[in-house]
């Protein structure tokens, strides 16, 4: 059976726009179908704008810092609409860029919401891209779901009072009180966002310390810089109910506290977005979180049919979309064996003010292989040592394998932490030991040196049992 496309692509955000231009770029007839936004979360409501968002918070207090420098420059005060004007037009920019580099690559653009007629057929309907799009059906050979996913609520009276991330980045105005639901990265990211404009911010999570998953060591060390940042953390706790009269959110914790607030945000993580993808009409197994069952090649369990991204709840981030699609489409297309990339260690960001940064194995995870060896230094970083903020501390801290003296892991928390993370985590995927590190020299003076002059052991962990 001859197929219009040797590949069609649903969901234009980076997984899958890479897997598309790889594609097109070994020869294949590629089509790619957007049902909301070019570029998907990364780029609309996600890391772009996330970023954007903590660099405006972190101008105040560099304004503050600047006066020991010698400069007599005031505060002021912020313009929330200012920010998310030219947040939008940053990203109007960016969209267009999609397009276009989707137009050179001789790819196909779709714009509706595909579901699946049958494996090699899909129909792209009318969505908020396009509503008004008339339906059409499209045929091929090979078909890449990189739908993304999407933020999960609580199953809470009154869930549907709080907003998401969706919305967070689309608020008419800034809420002077807000209460973030979720330890994860997004509720550590956007409480620093709200907090450095100005908010009283009170974030609310189930566990001992926030960032569950993270090394402890820096887990506890993120909890203090949160403190530092005037928030205030609700520890060991969940919510049980929203309820809101007139503009007030009365948040109901299940320890029997309550808080009031503005805005109440539910950062709760995601879930794999497959609604009205048609996945009866196909052979496509799902997981329990609604997750597209893939092998390690990204194969469904579809014959011609391939998942990547978040959708599949691998590693949910956008390098590692990427990777997945582009090693995909050199499977698929390429004359030569796809390029090999280190999941193993993808490293990890959280644009907290001050950043955290990871890679590698956690000290728990690594005495799970034999003893290790512990690296670990906090310091004030220069910049603070005038400034006076002196409890802006970074933390640093590399794990070693006793036996061999690899570096498995390597963790910092402070100022540019996952700009000096980056290189690190060359030296880590590289297995490169402390003797490695020991005889790098360091660039002076910079907080980035102590990765490299922390001579002493600060203890040895044993082997877990
Ligand atoms: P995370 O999984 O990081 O965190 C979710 C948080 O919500 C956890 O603290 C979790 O608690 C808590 N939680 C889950 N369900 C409930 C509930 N019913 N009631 C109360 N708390 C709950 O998810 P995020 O939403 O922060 O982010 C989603 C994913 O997006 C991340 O995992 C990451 O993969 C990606 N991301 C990456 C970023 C980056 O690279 N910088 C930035 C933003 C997102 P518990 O720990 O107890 O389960």
């Amino acid at each position: 059976m001859t197929h219009e496309f040797d590949l069609l692509v649903i969901g234009a955000g980076s997984g899958g726009v890479r897997c598309a231009r790889i594609a097109a770029g070994h020869g294949a007839r590629v089509a790619v179908v957007e049902s909301r936004h070019w570029g998907g979360t990364c780029v609309n409501l996600g890391c772009v704008p996330k970023k954007l968002m903590v660099q405006a918070s972190e101008y105040g207090d560099l304004v503050d810092d600047s006066h020991a420098f010698g400069w007599s420059s005031t505060r002021g005060t912020h313009d929330w609409a200012t920010l998310i004007a030219a947040k939008d037009k940053e990203i109007t920019r960016l969209n267009g860029i999609y397009v276009s580099m989707l137009e050179k690559a001789g790819i196909t653009l779709l714009t509706g919401h595909a579901r699946f007629v049958d494996a090699h057929t899909v129909r792209v309907e009318a969505s908020p891209l396009a509503p008004h799009e008339a339906p059409r059906t499209v045929t091929a050979k090979n078909i890449v779901i990189a739908t993304g996913s999407t933020p999960l609520r609580p199953d809470i009276p009154g869930a549907e009072l709080a907003i998401t991330s969706d919305e967070a980045f689309h608020l008419p105005s800034r809420p002077q009180r807000v209460v973030i639901v979720g330890g994860g990265y997004i509720g550590l990211e956007f409480a620093g966002i709200f907090a450095g404009l100005g908010s009283q911010v009170d974030l609310v999570y189930r566990q001992a310390l926030p960032l569950r998953g993270f090394d402890e060591d820096m887990r506890a060390a993120m909890a203090e810089a949160i403190t530092v940042r005037g928030i205030t953390q609700h520890p060991r706790c969940s919510s049980s109910r929203v309820t809101k009269e007139g503009e007030t959110y009365t948040v109901t914790l299940d320890n029997g506290h309550t808080l009031e607030a503005d805005c109440v945000f539910f950062a709760t993580g995601r879930k794999p977005k497959i609604e009205k993808l048609g996945l009866e009409n196909t052979g496509i197994a799902v997981g329990d979180l609604g997750q597209i069952k893939v092998d390690a090649n990204s194969q469904t369990t579809e014959p011609g049919v391939y998942a990547i991204g978040d959708v599949t709840d691998r590693i949910n981030l956008t390098p590692v979309a990427i990777a997945e699609g582009h090693n995909l489409a050199d499977r698929l297309f390429g004359n030569a064996p796809p390029r090999e990339w280190s999941f193993d260690t993808t490293p990890k960001a959280v644009f907290f003010s001050p950043p955290m940064a990871s890679v590698g194995l956690t000290e728990t995870e690594a005495t799970h292989h034999g003893a290790v060896d512990i690296y670990f230094t906090r310091f004030t970083p220069m910049r603070h040592t005038l400034s006076g903020r002196k409890e802006r501390k970074t933390v640093m801290k590399l794990v070693v394998q006793q036996s061999s003296q690899i570096v498995v892991g390597a963790h910092i928390l402070g100022d540019d932490a996952p700009e000096m993370l980056q290189g690190v985590a060359v030296a880590v995927t590289a297995g490169l030991t402390k003797q490695d590190f020991d005889r790098t020299i360091g660039i002076h003076p910079t907080s980035a040196e102590e990765l490299v002059t922390m001579r002493t052991r600060t203890r040895e962990t044993p082997a877990a049992s």
